[in-house]
């Protein structure tokens, strides 16, 4: 059998059985969230690691060394936020093919180390090999959080209301700027590329969520919305309904919509690569939340729909009609030609 017929999520949950021949008593959670979470004496410990693999995650040439190196620290990083937890220290691994220069090397570890640096985190080992013409990067990060205040994809509640910490799109609206090269205003251009080559952490976010207690899920929005919110919602056995006209859209991805005629709501759903935390939280503490997240981070929270009982994801669209939200973003619904909001059917 082949891997695409199977799928990655189906892979994991095949080759999850058996994985666990330890000490289960060291285990607080294995295969299935953003992080695998470990008995730490009175608090936890939190690991991750992800793949960067070229030509797969990125096109050597339009992406710098400098910022690859960060993007392969942030996007581990963000998993670590997912938990709630505090990220503490790295591994990096890296298989390099001849064609890249030393360097080149030095500014992708520029580039990890200024994040390091920023967030606090001490590189402290990996590895280093011989490639035959790819370039791979395994990053590994581990994060601590008392025990108690773990953010799990599997706390959702009917009646949470569901949080993001940033707009959605860009980063895919990112990557349409360099395959398409549009007619855009610089500064509109310039904010897509840099959502998608330097994501921004939601670091502050993550510990207010967390130790709040007003919480009860996360994840890192990795895949895209439609895809990381049913991970959510299969992990805690209930459905959602996301409101189209709460999802937070930059001005810059308007703009690149209104010129390409890409349907802003699909980059919205089903872009990935955006890295904004999603958060389930107790409705009545959401204005609580945003307060403190507006005090320490200058940054904001955005409401965008409601956790339900039930198993259906939904999109309650712009005229108050609700459809499927489907793994693509909303296959189930015509696209205009000219996409926004106020105009989608
Ligand atoms: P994320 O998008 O948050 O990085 P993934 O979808 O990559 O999460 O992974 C989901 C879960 O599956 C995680 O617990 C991860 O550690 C686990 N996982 C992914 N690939 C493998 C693998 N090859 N072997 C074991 N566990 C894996
Ligand atoms: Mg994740």
């Amino acid at each position: 059998m082949k891997l695409t017929e199977l799928g990655e999520f189906a892979f994991i949950d095949r080759i999850t059985p058996g994985c666990q021949a330890g000490d289960p008593r060291r285990v607080i959670r294995g295969i299935g969230d953003d992080a695998a979470v470990i008995e730490a004496g009175d608090g936890a410990l939190v690991v991750t690691t992800d793949l960067l693999v070229e030509r797969v995650h990125f096109l050597r040439g339009t992406i710098s060394f400098r910022q690859l190196g960060y993007k392969a620290l942030a996007v581990n990083l963000s998993d670590i936020a997912a938990m709630g937890a505090v990220p503490q220290e790295a591994f990096i691994s890296i298989a390099i093919p001849p064609t890249v220069s030393v360097e080149e090397l030095d500014d992708l570890y520029d580039g990890m180390k200024d994040l390091a640096a920023a967030t606090g985190v001490n590189l402290l080992g990996g590895d280093t090999t011989g490639s035959k013409a790819d370039l791979c990067i395994n990053v590994a990060v581990t994060g601590s959080v008392p025990r108690d205040q773990v953010l799990y994809r599997s706390g959702a509640r009917p009646g949470d209301r569901i949080v993001v910490t940033g707009t959605l799109g860009d980063s895919a609206g990112g990557l349409t700027v360099l395959l398409e090269r549009p007619a855009l205003p610089d500064d509109a251009a310039q904010a897509l590329l840099d959502a998608h080559y330097l994501p921004e952490l939601y670091l502050t976010e993550a510990r207010i969520l967390a130790a709040s207690g007003a919480a009860h899920a996360a994840i890192d929005l990795s895949d895209g919305l439609a895809s990381d919110l049913r991970h959510v919602c299969r992990g805690s056995g209930v459905g959602a309904i996301v409101d189209e006209r709460s999802l937070p859209l930059s001005d810059a991805l308007r703009l690149l919509c209104a010129a390409t005629g890409h349907d802003i709501l699909r980059l919205a759903l089903a872009g990935g690569e955006d890295y904004r935390l999603l958060a389930t939280v107790d409705a009545i503490r959401v204005e609580e939340l945003r307060a403190e997240v507006a005090v320490r981070t200058g940054r904001s929270l955005f409401d965008i729909g409601e956790i339900v009982p039930g198993d259906s994801l939904e999109l309650r669209r712009a005229d108050g009609t609700i459809g499927a939200l489907t793994m693509s973003g909303f296959d189930h619904f015509p696209v205009p030609a000219r996409p926004s909001a106020a105009e989608a059917p």
